[in-house]
C-alpha cells in the first residue's frame, strides 16, 4: 500500500509515522527545505526556547534578584533549538523509512503532483497547515523569533492567545509593549474570570493594554483614529490555509473533514491546522487518525478535553467548558504557591449537576500540569466523587486542583 503525505508539521509527521508503522510505503512532500512545519520552525518550539529563560527572570525577580537576557541571546536559543528539533524530525522520518521529497505539492483528481511528476498512491493525507497573516507594514508572531534587529516598542494587534503569549514574552524581554484589543478584556471567547485576571495582571506588569480599541495599519499606525509610532507592529491572529492547488477539496475557511478525517475526495484525508484546529497536539492526534484510516483502519478522532496552554508566567491553561457549577480557588490558598511566592492567579473547576467534570481554568504556576490532569479526568469520565479520592503529593500545585474538587458539595 502506498500513502502520500503533504506537509511535515506535527500532523504530517505523525500521519507518515503511523502509516509507515502499519506497513505502508510512505512519501512525505514538504515545500520548505527544513522539516517540522510551523510548530518546530516558527511557533511552539522557538517561542518556548525564548520563554523559558524569561521565566527564570520572572521567578528570580520575586526574590529580589535580576537575571537578564538580551533579545539577541533569546533569538540565539530559538535558532539553536529549531535546528535541533528539525533534525530530529528528519531522523524520525528517516528511521521510519519514509521517503521525503522537497517540493510544492498540488492535487488534481485526487492525485498529488510535485516537481512535475504525479505520485501514484492508494491514499493521500493533506497536512499543509496555515499561512501566517501578511499585512503590509506588519510582521507575524512567527517572525518574532528571528528578527535580528534592534527594537524597543512593539504593537501587538489582537489580545487573543497570540497577543497574550507574545505580550508576556516581549514585556519580560524589556520591550515597550502595547496590545490593542477590540473587546473590553484580553482573551476574547474565554472564561470571564480568566479574562479579568489576565487583563489586570498584564496592566500591573506595565503592558499598555488598550481594550475597546481598534488599530488601523496603513501609511502610519492609527489607534482609535490617533497616529502613533512603534518600532514593530505584530499581527497576532488571522492564520488561514492556502488551498491553492487543492481546489477540489471542499471547505470554507478550513478543509471539511468527517470524524475519520476524510475529505470530500475519495481516499484523500486531511489533518492538523488545515482542518481548523490550532494546536500541535490536536494536529498530532488528527494525523494519527488520518494515518490509521488511510491504511485501512476505521478510527474516529475524539477531540474532547483537549488541554490548551499559554506558556506565560503564571501559565494560562484551560480545558472544556466553564459553564455549570464551578469552584474557584485563589492561589493564595495553595501552600506550595505560598512557599514559592507564586500566589498570583487561581484554579477553577466546573462540573454539571450530575457530578460529571466539564472543564476548568488555571492561571497559575504549573497550570500546564493542573489542566492536563483535569483533562485526563474529564476524558476518562472520572466522577467528581471518585476524583476527590485521588491522592496528590503535598505540598504541590496539583493539590490546588484536588482542593477545588474537594470543595464541591456531595
Ligand atoms: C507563533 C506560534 C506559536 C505557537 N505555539 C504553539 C504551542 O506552544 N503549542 C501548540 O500546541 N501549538 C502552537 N502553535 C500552533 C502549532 O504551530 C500548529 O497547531 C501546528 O504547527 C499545526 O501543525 P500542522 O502539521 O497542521 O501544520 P504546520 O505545522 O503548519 O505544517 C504544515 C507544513 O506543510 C507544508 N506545506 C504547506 N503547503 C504545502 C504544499 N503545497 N506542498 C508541500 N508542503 C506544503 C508547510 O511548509 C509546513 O511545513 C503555534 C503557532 C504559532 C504561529
Amino acid at each position: 500500500m502506498k500513502v502520500v503525505v503533504v506537509g511535515s508539521g506535527p500532523a504530517g509527521l505523525y500521519s507518515a509515522l503511523t502509516a509507515s508503522e502499519r506497513g505502508a510505503k510512505v512519501s512525505l512532500i514538504e515545500k520548505s527545505d527544513k522539516l517540522g512545519g510551523t510548530c518546530v520552525l516558527y511557533g511552539c518550539i522557538p517561542s518556548k526556547a525564548m520563554m523559558f529563560p524569561l521565566s527564570l527572570s520572572y521567578s528570580s525577580s520575586k526574590f529580589g534578584k535580576t537575571i537578564d537576557f538580551s533579545y539577541g541571546e533569546l533569538e540565539g536559543f530559538a535558532r539553536n533549538v529549531t535546528q535541533r528539533v528539525s533534525k530530529g524530525v528528519e531522523y524520525m522520518l528517516e528511521s521510519a523509512g519514509v521517503e521525503v521529497i522537497t517540493g510544492r505539492a498540488t492535487m488534481r483528481s485526487g492525485k498529488i503532483n510535485v516537481n512535475g511528476q504525479t505520485i501514484d498512491a492508494d491514499s493521500v493525507i493533506i497536512a499543509i497547515g496555515t499561512n501566517k497573516p501578511q499585512f503590509p507594514g506588519t510582521i507575524a508572531s512567527d517572525d518574532l523569533h528571528f528578527l535580528e534587529r534592534d527594537f524597543q516598542s512593539v504593537l501587538l494587534v489582537g489580545g487573543g492567545v497570540g497577543g497574550v503569549e507574545y505580550g508576556w514574552l516581549l514585556n519580560m524581554a524589556k520591550k515597550r509593549v502595547t496590545i490593542v484589543e477590540r473587546e473590553d478584556l484580553l482573551l476574547p471567547g474565554h472564561d470571564l474570570d480568566l479574562r479579568q485576571s489576565v487583563t489586570s495582571f498584564f496592566k500591573r506588569l506595565g503592558i499598555d493594554v488598550r481594550t475597546r480599541s481598534e488599530a488601523k495599519i496603513g501609511d502610519d499606525v492609527k489607534i482609535n483614529g490617533r497616529s502613533e509610532k512603534f518600532d514593530i507592529v505584530v499581527f497576532t491572529f488571522g492564520r488561514r490555509p492556502s488551498l491553492e492547488g487543492f481546489e477540489e477539496i471542499k471547505g470554507d475557511k478550513w478543509v471539511n473533514v468527517d470524524e475519520f478525517m476524510r475529505t470530500n475526495v475519495n481516499n484523500v484525508y486531511a489533518a492538523g491546522d488545515v482542518t481548523g484546529s490550532f494546536t500541535a497536539h490536536e494536529a498530532i492526534h488528527k494525523g494519527i487518525v488520518a494515518g490509521l484510516n488511510a491504511t485501512g483502519e476505521k478510527r474516529t478522532y475524539d477531540g474532547t478535553a483537549v488541554p490548551k496552554i499559554l506558556y506565560t508566567h503564571p501559565e494560562i491553561a484551560y480545558v472544556g467548558s466553564t459553564e455549570g457549577k464551578c469552584v474557584k480557588l485563589n492561589m493564595t490558598e495553595v501552600v506550595r504557591a505560598v512557599t514559592e511566592r507564586s500566589t498570583e492567579g487561581f484554579i477553577k473547576v466546573c462540573a454539571d449537576e450530575t457530578g460529571i467534570l466539564k472543564g476548568g481554568v488555571a492561571f497559575s504556576e504549573r497550570a500546564e500540569d493542573i489542566i492536563s490532569v483535569l483533562a485526563i479526568l474529564i476524558r476518562l469520565r472520572v466522577k467528581l466523587e471518585d476524583a476527590k479520592n485521588l491522592i496528590f503529593p503535598h505540598p504541590s500545585y496539583l493539590e490546588g486542583l484536588w482542593e477545588a474538587l474537594r470543595r464541591f458539595k456531595s
